[in-house]
């Protein structure tokens, strides 16, 4: 298995995952670009959109589903951000269908 999503969601590499059911798992990214930034990811491997078709494309709703439930686990309903990079020109890096879910910018720093 070369894909790092993959061996993210076998529980085969380490990632703060916060959420996964039959369908979905939901981590941190390691890198993040905004105060609460997570990827969902669908734990079956599609590389990208352009990979989706008839059959596969209901786990679309499903990510978006998981990206409302964070929302409202992090109380951040108020706004916040859904991005897919789709293909290399996009920025696509990792091969493995995924979802960026982008939010906290109005949450005040933690104290200490
Ligand atoms: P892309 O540009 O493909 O849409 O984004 C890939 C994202 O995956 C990047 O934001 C990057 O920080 C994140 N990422 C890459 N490798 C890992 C990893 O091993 N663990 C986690 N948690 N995130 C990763
Ligand atoms: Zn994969």
């Amino acid at each position: 298995m070369t894909c790092i999503f993959c061996h993210i969601i076998a529980h085969g590499l380490p990632a703060e995952i916060l959420y996964e059911d039959e369908d979905l798992a939901v981590f941190k990214d390691i890198n993040p670009a905004a105060p609460i930034h997570l990827l969902i990811v669908p734990k079956k491997h599609i590389d990208s959109v352009n990979a989706l078709d008839e059959k596969t494309a209901g786990i679309f709703a499903k990510m978006v589903l998981a990206a409302k439930r964070m929302a409202e686990r992090h109380g951040i309903q108020s706004g916040y951000r859904l991005m897919i990079n789709n293909g290399r020109e996009a920025g696509q890096v990792v091969y493995h269908l995924h979802m960026h879910f982008m939010g906290g910018w109005g949450r005040k720093p933690a104290k200490g």
